[in-house]
């Protein structure tokens, strides 16, 4: 359902970060996130063994993907999201044909009310907790390494990727061990007000947000999962948090530099690279995974640019 996206070499985030920046595409999936590969995997495997209908409360990407999964699919899609929804997103979730719900003014209630919904034969989607969506990401992995051999870049010395809930995290790690890579660094990149995993690991375990209070929404989860706190045990995961702001400044130079939209969410990790971040340091060859977002139009990039203003 996926496609194969490049890995690339960006001339100008390298020189910007003084090291050689590498690039997985993602924001070229078909509906413009990584989403679609975990979604998509876990949509076949819930139709393989009877699933009727998808069911699905993001709001964000996660609900784009289960649309689009379930056309592709051929089964009906039921997406509720919740007032806070852009009108962008609600609009490529209907695109898609999947039967739009509005209800509740957060994600917590929408989902309520979908869990409500759901009736024998539904398959639930969750949007980052689940072995099956984990699987689909990590195909991002197998195809870097393939690529790495044929653009000479053998093996990264470390992967930037953003962290919400943390589905994508472990998708990539799963990958890694797939790929004989499994002592590649990660650096998990969070935003301020949304950095659920970077106060878990310095707490020592769980911390849920009491509020997500970042722009970045895609990063939003008040709670990051299990497994992901799992993980931080068993591989060298550094954690990252940047300002909104900084997020913002790098989704909108990466638009001017590769002429490609991304969400604030993405932006978190280009910025570390954008900012040659002091993590960045013992990493000549890096990889950011450009994990994409289709929740955001090119005017709420540059307003919220213009809201911030320019510099650190
Ligand atoms: C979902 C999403 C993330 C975060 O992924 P998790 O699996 O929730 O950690 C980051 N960026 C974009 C664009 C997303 O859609």
């Amino acid at each position: 359902m996926h496609i194969r996206t490049p890995t690339i070499r960006s001339e100008i985030l390298s020189n910007a970060a003084k090291r050689d920046i590498w690039l997985k595409l993602e924001a070229l999936q078909p509906c413009g996130s990584f989403k679609l590969r975990g979604v998509g995997a876990a949509a076949r495997a819930y139709a393989q063994t009877g699933a009727r209908r998808l069911v699905s409360s993001s709001g964000g990407n996660a609900g784009i993907a289960v649309a689009y999964a379930g056309r592709e699919l051929s089964l009906p899609a039921l997406v509720v999201v919740p007032h806070s929804t852009t009108a962008r997103a609600r609009e490529r979730i209907a695109a898609h044909g999947a039967q739009l719900v509005v209800r509740g003014d957060t994600w917590a209630e929408a989902n309520g009310f979908a869990l409500g919904l759901i009736e024998r034969g539904d398959a639930f989607i969750h949007p980052f907790d689940d072995p099956f969506l984990w699987d689909g990401h990590a195909s991002m992995i197998d195809e870097a390494a393939q690529d790495a051999v044929r653009i000479g870049l053998e093996r990264p010395d470390a992967i930037v990727l953003s962290v919400g809930g943390g589905g994508l995290l472990c998708g990539v790690i799963e990958g890694l061990r797939r790929v004989g890579w499994e002592d590649v660094p990660v650096i998990a990149v969070e935003t301020e007000g949304a950095d659920a995993f970077a106060r878990s690991l310095t707490a020592g375990e769980s911390v849920a947000l009491g509020a997500v209070t970042s722009i970045a929404t895609s990063l939003g989860a008040r709670r990051v999962c299990v497994r992901a706190l799992q993980l931080a045990r068993e591989h060298a995961i550094h954690s990252v948090v940047v300002s909104d702001r900084q997020a913002v400044q790098a989704s909108l130079r990466f638009l001017d530099d590769h002429q490609l939209l991304t969400e604030p969410a993405c932006g978190a990790a280009l910025a570390v690279a954008y900012g040659n971040h002091a993590i960045l340091r013992p990493f000549p060859r890096v990889m950011v995974i450009a994990c994409g977002g289709a929740t955001v139009t090119a005017r709420q990039l540059l307003d919220w640019g213009a809201e911030f203003g320019t510099g650190d």
